[in-house]
């Protein structure tokens, strides 16, 4: 359509009532010099562009996503959540660089659920999450609140496996390791989560507000299979306080208003602060 079009179009309406005839109206229109300035100032049509078609990773990344919430909700219990999650194919370039899948470590159906962001070198190693130097700073951390792997948390990661050279996980692993970690806490059934770094965060809660707005308060989640929204609190990643120390002082508020919490649930804890 021409942008001159409307405009000529009004004057001959216009013109139409002043009682000029349709016939001269016509004959206006078809005059060579208007047809020529109607299509000098055509405004090209927009070129309608085929659906690109959706690329081959894009859709190994959606069948992915599919096979593991098909895998996940298919298991009744935490050993076959893990052998699932053995069993997974997807994640192809995410579990090159890892010895096999990082599951969890400490009480099975404790009442806090621990879940952090990736394993690390010494995980992979070890097959379980956090066991490196974080995991020892997180251990002496929970201990000095009563919370220990061996009474009464439960520890796993928002991914299963190792990046190589520990590179950050990409959002579509992600997504993929999610319908496992949703699984995984509807079986645990725990009372409290504790989230550690801004993607188990982002995960979990579905919020990208950031870890720096989100940690140390009392927030929920709603998880599929468990009947009420559960407690959450998100708190730094302990890797992360190992590369800033001056972050130890949040850190630590946050568990101190983490074990309050724990308390007003009534969620049993070892020795006191
Ligand atoms: N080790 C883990 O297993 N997870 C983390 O988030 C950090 C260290």
């Amino acid at each position: 359509m021409s942008a001159a079009e409307p405009l000529l179009k009004s004057l001959l309406d216009w013109w139409r009532l002043a009682g000029v005839t349709s016939a001269e109206t016509d004959a206006i229109l078809a005059a060579p010099v208007v047809k020529q300035a109607l299509e000098r100032d055509r405004v090209p049509t927009p070129t309608v562009r085929k659906a690109r078609p959706v690329r081959a990773q894009e859709a190994d990344e959606t069948a992915g996503i599919a096979e593991a919430r098909r895998l996940a909700a298919a298991a009744d219990d935490l050993p076959a959540l893990e052998a699932a999650l053995r069993a997974f194919d997807g994640l192809k370039d995410l579990r090159r660089g890892a010895r096999g899948p990082v599951f969890m470590d400490g009480v099975v159906g404790a009442p806090v659920l621990v879940i952090g962001e990736a394993p690390g070198r010494e995980e992979d190693e070890a097959g379980k999450p956090f066991v490196g130097a974080s995991g020892r700073l997180l251990d002496r951390m929970l201990g000095s609140i009563g919370f220990s792997r061996t009474e009464n948390v439960a520890l796993t990661n928002v991914v299963f496996w190792r990046a190589a050279a520990n590179r950050p996980a990409k959002p579509t692993e992600i997504a993929t390791c999610f319908p496992f970690v949703e699984r995984l806490i509807t079986l645990s059934k725990p009372k409290l989560l504790l989230l550690t770094g801004g993607s188990a965060a982002a995960s979990v809660l579905k919020r990208d507000d950031g870890i720096i707005s989100l940690h140390g308060k009392q927030l929920s989640a709603v998880i599929p299979g468990l009947t009420e929204p559960l407690h959450v609190m998100v708190t730094l990643n302990p890797a992360n306080v190992l590369r800033r120390p001056q972050d130890k002082r949040l850190a630590w508020r946050d568990l101190c208003a983490f074990a309050a919490w724990a308390d007003e649930l009534s969620v049993p804890r070892g020795q006191e602060l």
